[in-house]
This record gives C-alpha cells, structure tokens and sequence, in this order.
C-alpha cells in the first residue's frame, strides 16, 4: 500500500447574524481544513488540520512540505513518517502551523489503517474503556448587536443555560474575559442561579487575564462553585498557572494551544494544570496524542479533549476519548472526576453537523464511540463542495 495522493480543502461557512465572541474577537464564520490521503490501492482517509484560523498557510505547508515526503510511502508506518515530518521540521516548527498540517496527516493515516483493517482506530490503538461518552456544552459566548450590555448579556446567558438543561445536559461551559471582570462575574452568576446548585459548571477565559485579575476571577468562581476555570492566562505563563493552583481550589484546566509531548511535558513538570485540554487535530494526531496521555497518566492528571472544528476533528476526537484510561481507576468512573466528560460546541456549525454522513446524535447528554472502521464517518461529497472555497492536490510521480 503506498500513499498516492495528498488533497486539501477549505472549508468555509458564513454565520451571518448569528455571530459569536469570545474573549479573543469575533467568530464569523466556521472554517476548517481537511485533509484526504489516498493509497494505490484505493483507500481513503480523512483528517483536520488547523482547528484556530486562519487554515490556508496550513494547506500550503502540507503542499509544499510535508508532500514531498509523503507520497509514495506505506500509511501503515505513522510512527516513522510520524518522527521523520517532526524532525525534519525541528529547526523551524516544533509547533503551530507545521504540527497542525502533521495532526491532519496523521489522523488520515490512522483513518486509512483502520479503513484497511476493517477496525476502527480505537481498537486499533488498544482498545476503547467506554463506548460512549458524557458531554458538556460549551455555549454561553458574546451575542447580539451590542455584546457589552450588560443587562442584554445577562438576560441572554440565562435564557441559553435554560436551554440546554432542556436539551437535556448536565455540565455547560461558558465564557468570561471580554467584559470587564464585575460584569463577567455577574453573567456568570446569572448562570448558576439559572441552572440550580446540582448541575455542572466551568468556565473559559481564553487567556484573557493577567495574574491578579485571573486569582479575583478564580476566586468568585469557587464562590459559585464553578468545577473548572480554563485558560485563565496566556498559555507562555505556566509558572502563572501553577501560582493559581496553589491559590484557588477550582481546577484549573488548559492545554488546548499546546504542542507534542514535548510541550506537555513543560506543561505537567510546571504543575500548571488539574485538568490537560489537548485537541488531537492541533497537538500532533493520534500517534503524539497517545504519547501526551501516557505522559498526563504518568502525572496522575486527567486529559479532556478539545474539541472544535468539522465532523472529522469530532470523529477523530471521539476516536481518542475512546482510549483515555480513567484517571484513577475506580468500579464506577465518574465524569469529569475520573472519566471523560467530552466538549460539545454548540455554537452553529454546519461543518460538524452536515459533514458526516449521519450526523452525531446526541441522546440526553450522551454520544455513542462510533464503531465502524476508522474514524466512523463518511463523508458528505455534497456539503463537502458546499462549503470547499479551495484545495489542492498533490500526486505521486510515476516510477516513485
Ligand atoms: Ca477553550
């Protein structure tokens, strides 16, 4: 089996006014990047690249380096084509934009070895610990003509946190950082009186704050008994991270901007996070993220995947919270505590939801592992060119 064809597509879909913010700009659209790898003997794989935008200088990397020493090789060997793209890469790239176009090609290669196995890629990594997964919604961003009315935002966080109780979640993610902090602070607070004293709660400041603010946030969450407070600081400052875990007993979590074992590895040995968010289609792909769990495991500290992007991050996402043992091991894990609790934006996202062949369906705030091979998804050629506003080939030579 050797690899033929390396395409990429860029995917767009407009929101129009259905606009959102976090702390970090405005999202106007879903964008994404797949990657699809094609063997002579006909089998095809699917990963994403680039779940932060912008995506194209990803495609252009994957086209003009990462092709090169691809095409005409076995896709079975992921470790091998895994060590020789990082390293030829290490004077320039040891992350961003080199371990984003590396993350894609390797979720595609596991893709094809489960294809090609008939398996899908937890079984192919050693087996699944769950067959399905407890979900959290992330929601609870900046809408509306005016994002900073304060009694507009108010009114809107509670009417969206009532929603999803009636969608039936259990846990909801929200974000904080882009207004002033008293104001986030009653958002928040809006939230927890909406949702009652049982249900799950965490917050997300996308790296908004700097040390004192952050400690001021942490602490009015721990008043209402939020269970996580993520990315309170920008992902350089982990001496920062590790000050507020001594400080707050919320667990910190963060992790979702960072890189390889190797940027785990700072990470964990700084004692900067409670909680590891890595995104498989950002850190490194299937290969380096079951190196990143080994080393959180190691660290007896729970990894809770990322998750944005089209249906093939989500599937691929799916695929590795398969495989993440519980941390500890007890008779009957408990979400978040000790088992997976997994990130369901639910934000607009035509990518995710009309991408996959059959879309994931969430039954109260439960998702089903898929169990067909590879990823578990086909993909939808229709919605493919929908929303594809570019791509591009690259083809093996003959006689290579
Ligand atoms: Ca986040």
């Amino acid at each position: 089996m050797r690899i033929d064809r390396i395409e990429t597509f860029v995917l767009k879909a407009p929101l129009g006014t259905e606009r959102f913010y976090s702390s970090q700009g405005s999202f106007h659209e879903r964008t994404s990047l797949l990657v699809r790898i094609t063997t002579d003997d006909g089998h095809v794989g699917w990963g994403e690249s680039g779940v932060s935008m912008p995506v194209e200088h990803v495609a252009a990397y994957i086209h003009d380096v990462a092709a090169l020493r691809l095409l005409g090789r076995d896709p079975a060997n992921t470790e091998a084509i895994w060590f020789e793209l990082y390293s030829s890469s290490r004077d320039f790239g040891r992350s961003g934009t080199p371990v984003d176009a590396l993350s894609g090609i390797d979720v595609a290669l596991w893709d094809i070895r489960g294809q090609a196995a008939g398996l899908p890629i937890h079984a192919l990594a050693g087996g699944a610990h769950r067959d399905r997964v407890r979900c959290y919604a992330t929601g609870l961003y900046y809408r509306g003509e005016d994002v900073r009315d304060l009694a507009s935002a108010v009114g809107q966080v509670r009417d969206e946190a009532l929603g999803y109780v009636a969608r039936g979640f259990t846990a909801l993610k929200g974000k904080v950082g882009l207004l002033p902090l008293p104001q986030d602070i009653k958002r928040m607070e809006a939230v927890r009186e909406a949702v009652g004293d049982r249900f799950l709660l965490m917050t997300d400041a996308n790296h908004a704050y700097n040390r004192h603010t952050a400690r001021r946030m942490g602490q009015a969450l721990e008043a209402l008994d939020y269970y996580w407070f993520e990315e309170p600081l920008v992902p350089e400052d982990l001496e920062g991270c590790a000050a507020l875990r001594r400080e707050l007993s919320i667990a910190i979590a963060t992790g979702e901007c960072e890189y390889t074992r190797y940027g785990y590895r700072r990470l964990l040995q700084a004692d900067a996070a409670d909680i590891v968010q890595a995104d498989i289609s950002a850190c490194g792909g299937f290969s380096e993220g079951l190196k990143i769990h080994a080393l959180t495991a190691a660290f007896c500290t729970p990894l809770l995947p990322h998750v944005w992007g089209s249906a093939v991050a989500f599937a691929a996402a799916l695929q590795f919270a398969a495989v993440l043992e519980p941390v500890p091991h007890t008779a009957f894990p408990q979400a978040p505590e000790n088992d997976v609790l997994f990130e369901y934006d639910c934000n607009p996202n035509p990518l995710r939801d009309e991408l996959a062949g059959v879309p994931f369906a969430l039954e109260g705030d439960t998702l089903r592992i898929p169990q067909t091979p590879g990823l578990g998804i086909a993909i939808d050629r229709e919605a493919l060119n929908r929303y594809c506003v570019a791509e591009q080939s690259s083809t093996r030579k003959a006689g290579l």
